[in-house]
């Protein structure tokens, strides 16, 4: 199966090939050819799935065309992206230009965390793509310093994420300024519950496209699940994983700010190159800490669940759940960090004794198996309940 069949442009199908892109992703397989094809579209699918390029080639390919919108020749975007958060949005407008190599593009991410200035600047003039994060758009939309009145096409990346991150309001207000007869692309984890009202709300006759968990389509991550006794013993445990010779980069998950800090403050004083991650850092500083990571400077980075989200750095081929994911969606989107292009990843889980129920939520949620290790030398005190 080759990308030609899907309808895109020769620019595009050319810009993929020297990617390396060899063959569409099943998101994309299903979702470009619907994408182009005009209708709304529901599409349930995993971080790492290519679902980014799902949605970025048919915009892409939309932006050949004169535009659709009644507004005509204004300055608004024709396409919009929203997304949970800055790095994500950051990481989509990376995206936009890698695919749309060639094509005279115009972008601007309207992000929290980051100065207005450039984003009036960018704002004031015309603009064929805006991805920007709930919050800060409509904090545009009320100075009236944008105008949404030429969207013609909308996407919600990770909706279900929007939601839980509380931007039911501002995702309405926005979508509220968005003309009618858009096109509308929701991509989610899930599209039950209030995802699935949220969808009701703002798509017409939209086709479902269910694509497999990222687990059952990613075999390129190990999954592992270690039993702790306490912090001590995950510390000596973490010590070991971190020392693993095939280790190159990891990042390693904390339920807290303060446990972030204070478990890579532990780690430099073991001698790792080691950032923290969260947020409660300035933008300038996580954006600083990513290019860190980025550049090899880091070894590991202690990582909160919504701070990580979006990091694509293919040298991350272990990933540790120091403390556990309290819910198998943010085990997905964790372990979506590692086996990033192809490459081969290891996720790590440390649970509690009494937490095998974690263990078998995870496993029903992504269809695979965790396997129980131990550390020789370091087993748990106790034996863990049975299953
Ligand atoms: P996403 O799920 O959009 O975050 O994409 C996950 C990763 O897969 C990114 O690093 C993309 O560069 C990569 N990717 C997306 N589509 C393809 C494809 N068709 N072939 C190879 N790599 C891809």
């Amino acid at each position: 199966m080759s990308f030609s069949t899907l309808g895109l442009d020769p620019s595009l199908l050319a810009t993929l090939t020297t990617l390396g892109y060899s063959a569409p992703t099943p998101v994309q397989h299903s979702a470009i050819p619907a994408a182009i094809a005009g209708g709304d579209l529901l599409v349930s699918s995993q971080t790492g799935s290519g679902k980014t390029a799902a949605f970025i080639l048919p915009a892409l390919q939309r932006l050949h065309s004169p535009t659709t919108g009644s507004a005509g020749q204004g300055m608004g975007p024709r396409i919009l992206v929203l997304t949970p958060t800055r790095e994500l949005a950051l990481q989509v407008q990376k995206f936009t230009h890698s695919y749309g190599k060639g094509q005279r593009l115009r972008t601007a991410s309207v992000v929290g965390g980051m100065p207005y200035g450039l984003q009036l600047k960018l704002l004031s003039k015309p603009v064929d793509i805006v991805i920007a994060t709930p919050g800060r758009l409509k904090d545009h939309l009320d100075r009236r310093t944008v105008n949404l009145s030429r969207v013609e096409l909308l996407v919600l990346d990770e909706a279900d994420r929007m939601l839980d991150m509380g931007f039911q309001e501002e995702i309405d207000a926005i979508i509220a300024r968005i003309p009618k007869e858009r096109q509308t692309l929701l991509f989610s984890a899930t599209l039950e519950g209030i995802v699935g009202r949220l969808a009701q709300r703002v798509t017409k006759n939209a086709q479902r496209i269910a694509i497999a968990r990222v687990a059952e389509t990613r075999p390129d991550i190990t999954q592992h699940a270690l039993v702790a006794d306490n912090d001590v013993h995950k510390g000596r445990m973490l010590d070991v994983l971190l020392r693993e010779s095939e280790v190159e980069q990891s990042l390693v998950f904390t339920a807290t700010k303060r446990a972030a800090e204070s478990l890579s403050g532990e780690l430099l004083g073991k001698g790792f190159g080691v950032g923290a991650l969260h947020g409660d850092m300035r933008q300038r500083e996580r954006s600083q800490m990513l290019q860190r990571l980025r550049d090899g400077k880091l070894k590991v980075l202690v990582a909160t669940d919504v701070a990580a989200r979006g990091i694509d750095v293919p040298g991350i081929n272990l990933v540790v759940n120091y403390d556990a994911p309290r819910q198998a969606e943010d085990y997905v989107h964790r372990i979506g960090r590692t086996g990033r292009a192809g490459r081969a990843g290891v996720a790590v889980t440390f649970i509690g004794h009494t937490d095998r129920h974690l263990v078998r939520q995870i496993e029903r949620f992504t269809g695979n198996v965790l396997s129980m290790m131990v550390i020789p030398g370091l087993e748990p005190r106790k034996r863990a309940s049975a299953r």
